[in-house]
């Protein structure tokens, strides 16, 4: 990792990150959270702010967890791996640490026991692999399934319609607590349509109650959309550049 001339933050490829600014930026984050909430006559408990690290060193961790944020969020196995262990061992042991990417069934043993939610299962495959996983190191897992509610082809994520007959396939597994679910809206500025996404995974929200009654959350949200995820429910939003500055991949 190199050092930037100018102000000695390290750099990440060719981004300086500012470190100095990133309490500052989770304080301004907070009172956008705060005020989402008031919006929607909620209690601003209820919203889990999920610091979003990827691509980040671990001095990002440390820096945000000074500002008393206990959330993070990785996307990649192998660098959440790195990042947890670059950690130091009694801040790390406060943190709660959420997988947020697609994990292929051959990461599995780097991210059980490292992570406290893994949230983005999208297929009883993945499932069944976490169960045996989880029944080997005597492990119980709190899993979200993602769905797709954009409908945009490329994304992960089950369709909402798959939801119901998923959810009774895997309600069974008793290594994995079943939290809620999880989605990506789609990367517009258009409010309403990011309202009608959000809103339609609180429809599967509830729909997967009926199935599943431990289902209660809804990770949904990111930078440039969490005011209205909040606003329709998010309990958990996952924010990186808004927090860490940009990211160059
Ligand atoms: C990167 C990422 C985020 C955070 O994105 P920002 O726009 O930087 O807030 C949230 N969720 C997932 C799944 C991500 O991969």
């Amino acid at each position: 990792m190199g050092r930037n001339a100018l102000d000695g933050s390290p750099e990440i490829g060719h981004i300086a990150m500012d470190i100095a600014g990133i309490g500052k930026r989770i304080e301004e984050v907070r009172g956008r959270i705060r005020r989402a909430c008031e919006r929607a006559g909620r209690d601003p408990n209820e919203v889990t702010l999920v610091a979003v690290t990827k691509t980040f060193p671990a001095e990002a961790v440390s820096a945000a967890h000074d500002a008393d944020v206990k959330d993070f969020g990785e996307n990649k196995a192998q660098e959440f791996v790195e990042k947890f262990e670059a950690v130091d061992p009694a801040t790390n042991q406060e943190l709660r640490w959420h997988f947020i990417g697609h994990l292929q069934r051959n990461k599995i043993k780097l991210v059980v026991g490292r992570a406290h939610v893994i949230h983005g299962i999208d297929s009883v495959r993945l499932a069944r692999a976490l169960q045996d996983h989880a029944e080997k190191e005597d492990l119980l897992l709190k899993c979200l399934i993602q769905v797709n509610v954009s409908g945009e082809e490329s994304k992960f994520g089950l369709d909402p319609e798959a939801l119901a007959p998923i959810l009774r396939e895997v309600r069974g597994m008793d290594r994995i607590a079943w939290s809620g679910l999880m989605t990506l809206a789609s990367p517009t500025d258009d409010e309403d349509r990011l309202r009608r996404e959000f809103r339609l995974l609180k429809r599967c929200l509830i729909e997967a109650r009926d199935i599943v009654d431990s289902m209660e959350h809804l990770s949904m949200g990111m930078s440039s959309d969490f005011e209205i995820a909040i606003e329709e429910g998010a309990t958990h939003v996952r924010l990186g550049s808004v927090i860490f500055g940009d990211r160059d991949s």
